[in-house]
């Protein structure tokens, strides 16, 4: 029985990791704080430990009990805007617990690690698609803390051996095509659960962040990718670390671009409501279009995207959010 440890795994992408992992026959076992994680997005039989990875304590506590093959780490913070107003909260979660769960895992002999990067690390597009090799210079703390712990990575493998997979999300999206977890709907910034939400009656019109970008309709294009499909990678990558693979880096999207105006289009056409819309100016650090070219990662471990359609991916986080809605969850 292959031992998983799961950090954030009650939260948006973890919980559907568990479900995959689960499928996969392995054992995982979750660490989440429950800050933004949900205790009921836990399937039935998964044990669940609520403290923060920073807590060294509690962590050694848990890795003496359970031998684990290897550490999945899924929990920090994600907001870009938040990250710049309070960046200490940033490079305390996403960055020293990150030095901590690491420096924990080596004490007990684990040497194995996935790592949920971000297509933040690059910073302004220099290219489109962007490749492994693109510059990396985030434009915000979200980003920088996260190329530290790619950094970190690096260093521990030099000097340990630990031997880990980043992998660098694009836009994440979607839901479990079952329904049986998705992306908590409290707050959220991202826009397609806000056109669903909209959709759904829940908020009267939603706002396009910008009209004059350099694109084929004048607003942003980015890479949504499936959950389902981001959660294959990780299984992937774990296969292949545990195989005895190399440390690696992986940018992870479709390769495909829509612009906001398409994503709402669609979205129109799933619900089958008009979806108010307003326009407002420029959010504020988005740069114009940002595609992943993820053609190593299919090339390296045989990652292809199960889900690329972006209506597919809308029609699954329609369910999820309709259902939320239902339960006032
Ligand atoms: N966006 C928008 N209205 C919203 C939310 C987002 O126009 O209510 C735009 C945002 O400016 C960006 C794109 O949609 O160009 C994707 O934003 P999101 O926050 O979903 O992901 P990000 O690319 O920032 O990680």
């Amino acid at each position: 029985m292959t031992n998983i440890l799961i950090t954030g795994g009650a939260g948006y992408i973890g919980s559907h990791m568990v479900l995959k992992l689960l499928e996969a026959g392995y054992h995982p076992v979750v660490v989440d704080d429950l800050s933004t994680g949900m205790e009921s997005f836990m399937p039935p039989g998964v044990p669940l430990h609520r403290f923060s990875i920073g807590d060294a304590d509690k962590l050694n506590q848990l890795l003496r009990a359970t031998q684990f093959d290897i550490v999945m780490h899924f929990a920090a913070f994600i907001e870009v805007g938040e990250s710049v107003k309070k960046p200490e909260k940033y490079y305390q979660n996403n960055f020293f617990n990150t030095l901590t769960l690491l420096h924990t895992m080596k004490q007990h002999g684990i040497n194995h690690f996935i790592f949920s990067s971000t297509a933040a690390i690059f910073g302004e597009p220099h290219y489109t698609p962007a490749d492994e090799n693109h510059p990396k210079q985030p434009l915000n703390p979200y980003g920088a803390s996260k190329l530290m712990c790619e950094q970190l990575l690096q260093d521990l493998d030099t000097a340990y051996g630990i031997k880990s997979v980043c992998l660098r999300y694009f836009n994440a999206a979607g839901a479990d095509p079952a329904g049986r977890t998705g992306y908590r709907t409290a707050n959220a910034s991202h826009l397609i659960p806000i056109a669903l939400q909209t959709a759904l009656g829940q908020r009267p019109h939603m706002e396009v962040y910008g009209r004059d970008y350099p694109t084929l309709d004048g607003t942003c294009i980015r890479d949504y990718i499936h959950i389902m499909d981001l959660c294959d990678a990780h299984l992937l990558a774990m296969q292949h670390l545990l195989a005895g693979g190399s440390s690696r880096q992986y940018n992870l999207g479709n390769g495909q671009g829509y612009s906001v105006q398409q994503v709402i289009d669609t979205a129109r056409q799933v619900t089958g409501q008009a979806i108010q819309v307003i326009d407002s100016a420029r959010r504020p650090g988005d740069p114009a279009k940002l595609v992943a070219d993820s053609r190593l990662i299919q090339q390296e471990l045989g990652w292809k995207p199960r889900y690329p359609e972006l209506a597919t991916i809308i029609e699954h986080a329609w369910k999820w959010e309709k259902q939320c809605y239902r339960a006032g969850c």
